[in-house]
């Protein structure tokens, strides 16, 4: 591919790619290049780790290969990029701390990137070494160039934020601006679904040590991977609803997922194209979307899960079961016709005519 790779990260980054799989030499220079410039800090609030794992089981190009493939120096000893992670840095404790301190306190030339991942609580529910996590947060936010919230905990609340919410969870973004931080508040980028995506993150990591800044959605989420909607633009099923033709629990696998409970109808990311796994499937191929990635999930027209939207939508004005009917009437009749024609042609060759 004739493309350089600054121009392949604005592409990634304004139009979507689908396979980030092509790039991966492009992506693997950006990170070697960036490792004595930029300095990432990822921290976990209120989460189950599962945007860590999801990042960390990335096959093509493979996240772990990327770290342990970058060397210091000439000593050939694998750097751990980011500078702390507590999923993945092989440091805790109070190093682990210590670590973080060293981030906040850096002040050499390059470039800070704060990554968060887990929803924030009030104070009490979590802390790190001797501080609560909102502190943390709060004192990271105010020395990095970029912020990114990495899964839906993080970017609106997700999970710890459903109906009851007894930690009082919110999003980074809430919590910045509660804690009069707007300015950092409005550029945030957020890369929701549960778990996020890893090509989401590997792909804005690579855009914005390129010093490419992501188009972002009202929702501050990159339009490369939430600008369409699952239903109405990308959904392999698409072609059953539009012939009202659905799947039901225990009768029919076959069909648009619309009767189980299926929220693409109300949902906008690339997962149809990007796949998951490798690329090798998305949720709806196994059972439903259930909306994820949408800022009022998991409350709302979300759930319960396996529960229809409250109404179908409409396929040229004309609801999708209208059209079921009108397409099974139109087959019927369809049948009826080729049986009367094949009825009439044998009486016409019993009667030898023409
Ligand atoms: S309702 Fe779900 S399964 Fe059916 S076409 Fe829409 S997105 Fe696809
Ligand atoms: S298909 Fe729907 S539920 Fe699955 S990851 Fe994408 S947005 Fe989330």
């Amino acid at each position: 591919m004739n493309m350089s790779r600054r121009d392949f990260l604005k592409l990634a980054a304004t139009a979507g790619v689908i396979s980030i799989a092509p790039f991966k030499m492009d992506i693997m220079k950006v990170f070697a290049e960036a490792k004595d410039y930029v300095h990432i800090n990822w921290l976990n609030g209120a989460a189950c780790t599962g945007c860590s794992v999801s990042f960390a089981q990335s096959a093509d190009p493979d996240v772990i290969k990327i770290l342990t493939s970058i060397t210091v120096g000439n000593s050939g000893l694998p750097i751990a990029l980011p500078d702390w992670m507590y999923v993945l840095h092989p440091a805790s404790g109070s190093l682990g701390v210590e670590l973080i301190n060293d981030w906040i306190n850096h002040s050499g030339p390059g470039k800070k990137i704060l990554i968060v991942e887990g929803s924030m609580q009030q104070e009490g529910f979590c802390e790190t070494g001797d501080k609560d996590f909102r502190e943390w947060v709060k004192n990271c936010a105010e020395v990095t160039d970029n912020i990114i919230a990495f899964g839906s905990c993080s970017a609106f609340g997700g999970i710890p934020h459903a109906k009851g919410n007894v930690t009082g969870a919110m999003s980074l973004q809430d919590f910045l601006r509660e804690v009069g931080m707007d300015d950092k508040a409005e550029k945030i980028i957020n890369l929701s679904r549960c778990p996020g995506h890893p090509d989401s993150l590997i792909l804005t990591l690579a855009s914005l040590i390129e010093g490419v800044e992501p188009e972002l959605d009202s929702y501050n989420r990159p339009v490369a991977f939430y600008g369409k909607n699952i239903h109405n633009e990308q959904c392999p099923y698409r072609p059953f609803y539009d012939r009202g033709i659905f799947a039901n629990f225990g009768q029919s696998e076959q069909g648009c997922r619309f009767k189980l409970g299926c929220k693409g109808p109300v949902t906008w990311t690339d997962c149809p194209t990007r796949r998951w796994n490798d690329h090798t499937a998305f949720c709806i191929d196994r059972g439903i979307c259930i909306g994820c990635a949408e800022p009022a999930w998991p409350d709302g027209e979300f759930g319960p899960f396996y529960t229809e939207l409250p109404s179908l939508p409409t396929v040229l004005n004309i609801p999708a079961e209208t059209w079921g009917t009108a397409f099974v009437g139109a087959a019927a009749a369809a049948v009826a016709v080729h049986a009367g024609r094949k009825a009439l042609t044998k009486k016409k060759e019993e009667k030898g005519e023409e």
